[in-house]
């Protein structure tokens, strides 16, 4: 917890110094909205998804369920080996958010956000986290990970997150040594690009290797300067903080490439079909 708080503290104070977007909304307020957006997923991880991670991951361990556990493996390469599948999986559950139009709903308020910084990846939609929590205990039970393997990775995943969702511009060496291995702020920056071919690029939270194998991954933006958040949604004064609280159930943020969902008003359901072939 001190980690990420300085970790998040150190990335607001770079991104001031080394900005690699132009913010468009003003830093302050958009903080404070993106950190009450997380207060209130904070409170539902902590009643959802506490209760269930940390038992399982004890039972697993106890038991012996899971992939890694079939097998006697020293214990530094069986908490690599959950790490690489945790990451491999939550690859996986990050295209479904965006292609199942349940899902998508709820991670829509993630990019929403005008601008990205380290505080975006604190916003989250309380449903998504609660929606993650069944794939989170399927990942335990079938990877076979345990409590250890569980502590290292939420907090090497809170780091990774918090800073490819910076606006920190690396040097050019720096990117062309980390982008080959893991996600950085800019190339996730392309992953919330208005564009939809870039918003379907570069979903892996950490290793970047799994964009790679799926031919996902988009080292360039068609423009240099990326514009950020989702092509219905550009005016700041629809994204306040009980509007992006209430999104998921009220509004639906449809775009060709991403998933729409099925209800709504006639003409949202017949884009749906439009939008839903070309996916
Ligand atoms: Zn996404």
């Amino acid at each position: 917890m001190v980690v990420a708080v300085a970790a998040f503290g150190a990335l607001l104070w770079l991104e001031q110094r080394r900005s690699l977007r132009e913010p468009l909304e003003p830093k302050g307020r958009r903080v404070a909205r993106n950190l009450a957006v997380a207060g209130v997923s904070a409170a539902v991880l902590h009643l959802a998804e506490r209760p269930v991670s940390l038992p399982l991951a004890r039972l697993v361990e106890r038991r012996r369920y899971g992939l890694l556990q079939r097998v006697r493996l020293p214990r530094w390469l069986e908490t690599a080996l959950g790490l690489l599948l945790l990451d491999y999986t939550l690859y996986i559950w990050h295209v479904l958010e965006h292609k199942v139009p349940a899902l998508w709903r709820y991670h829509a308020v993630h990019h929403v956000d005008l601008d990205l910084d380290a505080s975006t990846a604190l916003r989250f939609h309380f449903g998504e986290l609660a929606a993650s929590v069944p794939w989170r205990a399927a990942q335990i039970v079938l990877i076979g990970v345990t409590p250890r393997t569980l502590a290292i990775y939420q907090r090497l995943l809170m780091l990774s997150i918090m800073f490819h969702h910076s606006n920190v511009r690396l040097s050019t060496r720096a990117e062309k040594w980390l982008s080959p291995m893991i996600m950085t702020p800019r190339l996730h920056g392309i992953h919330h690009s208005v564009v939809d071919e870039e918003v379907n690029s570069n979903w892996s939270s950490g290793l970047t290797i799994w964009d790679r194998i799926h031919h996902t991954l988009r080292p360039k933006a068609t423009k240099e300067d990326v514009t950020i958040g989702l092509p219905e949604y550009r005016n700041p004064a629809d994204l306040t903080l009980p509007k992006v609280l209430k999104m998921p159930f009220e509004q639906l943020p449809q775009s060709g490439a991403r998933a729409v969902d099925h209800g709504g008003s006639h003409s949202s359901r017949r884009n749906s079909a439009t939008a839903l072939a070309r996916v």
